[in-house]
């Protein structure tokens, strides 16, 4: 077995045996915590104990097969079969404080009358599928900063009732193509389907066995070696069989992607999740020409940002953020099939992927895009914010 972590130890100053003898309980299995066990699993936490007494169903699942199941037995399987070195257990049943006597960390995602003394973290579910997905890859973040900085972990994160418990708003209708099935694209379509949109996904990379304990739609079956984006399509389509799902794989770069059926297939928007200028600049361009609105997102291993594109209201994003001089530049346009790994680390791209539905929401919706860049930066104790930018574009 190849070593999941390969891809975050070449990251300066990352401790990987400090994860290691960090153990997190996490009760619930809602939203929330379905990214969480994805973040958990992708950083490689030494062991995660999962406690919850509900069955999977049908609907607002993000991660779980939908079945009769019981959702904490699926979610061990899955923490498995991403990363087979964590130790996990699994308890169905409500929780009590002998499960998480080991244990340096408990988020409670439940807010259940059944939380533990004096170390819990509490974080209510109830609220939009984007902003769970945003809040997973900070608590990971926390975490890991944790535990690099002090083996003798407090235990207790806090953040209590920082979630107001909001109902689950009505889902937007969408037609989007998602550019790139790699980590970011992972998250960013995990989060697109549960909030309802039909998705195309472009991309022509193989699945690799580094990828699968940061890109959790590659892990439910032998999924090596197979197209990202038929993969992708597959496992979504599992999840969500009352939505369109279809996959290209190609290069969406020029001479490779065909514009002409980007155009006719109507996309409401498109989300750039590529890891290069290069086809930036050309979707860019596609979006430009074709009055199409663009999201880009782009990771490096402790930051991300999101900056859109919306005809009429927006500059085009090279005009936003040059793209020649942008640091997510790597130089490098071609597949990651090879056997120089850029660094990554899961939490990043789970913040920016969800961040990004949460601009597509804006636009699918009617409402103005965020005018300027959207950033998290994972070394910083306020890591959100929003970075301006040019708004006049040079193209027009
Ligand atoms: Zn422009």
């Amino acid at each position: 077995m190849r070593q999941r972590t390969l891809t975050q130890e070449q990251i300066i100053g990352w401790n990987q045996d400090a994860l290691k003898d960090i153990s997190v309980t996490l009760i619930g299995t809602n939203a929330l915590a379905q990214f969480m066990v994805c973040t958990l699993t992708g950083i490689e936490v030494g062991a995660i104990t999962l406690i919850d007494h509900t069955y999977a169903t049908k609907e607002n699942e993000i991660i779980l097969v939908p079945s009769q199941e019981s959702r904490v037995l699926q979610l061990e399987d899955l923490v498995k079969k991403m990363n087979p070195e964590i130790v996990v257990n699994a308890f169905h049943s409500h929780p009590h404080p002998y499960m998480c006597t080991d244990s340096s960390v408990v988020i409670d995602t439940t807010s259940s009358k059944y939380t533990i003394k004096s170390q819990q973290t509490i974080f209510n579910h109830s609220c939009e599928i984007d902003f769970l997905g945003i809040l997973a890859g900070t608590i990971t973040n926390k975490i890991r900063r944790s535990a690099f900085r002090l083996r003798d972990y407090e235990r207790t994160i806090s953040g209590r009732n920082t979630v107001e418990n909001n109902p689950i708003q009505k889902k937007t209708q969408g037609n989007i193509l998602i550019v790139g099935a790699g980590a970011l694209g992972n998250y960013t379509s995990l989060c697109a389907a549960a909030e309802g949109f039909n998705i195309t996904i472009c991309d022509d990379d193989l699945i690799e066995e580094t990828n699968k304990n940061r890109q959790p739609l590659f892990t439910l079956d032998e999924s090596t070696g197979k197209s990202k984006a038929d993969i992708c399509v597959r496992r979504l389509r599992e999840i969500h069989p009352q939505l369109r799902f279809r996959s290209i794989k190609q290069k969406a770069a020029e001479n490779y992607f065909d514009e002409t059926k980007v155009v006719e297939a109507q996309y409401d928007l498109i989300i750039s999740c590529v890891d290069n200028a290069e086809t930036r600049k050309y979707l860019n361009q596609i979006c430009r020409t074709n009055r199409i609105a663009l999201i880009d997102g782009g990771t490096t291993p402790f930051d991300g940002q999101v900056t859109t594109y919306q005809p009429d209201k927006t500059a085009c994003i090279e005009c936003q953020a040059p793209l020649v001089d942008n640091k997510f530049e790597k130089n490098n346009t071609n597949s990651c099939i090879s056997n120089s790994h850029e660094p990554s680390v899961v939490y990043t791209n789970c913040v920016i992927g969800c961040a990004v539905i949460t601009e597509a929401k804006r636009i699918l919706s009617n409402s103005s895009p965020t005018k300027g860049q959207l950033f998290y930066s994972s070394l910083d104790d306020h890591p959100l914010g929003i970075r301006k930018t040019i708004q006049r574009c040079e193209h027009t």
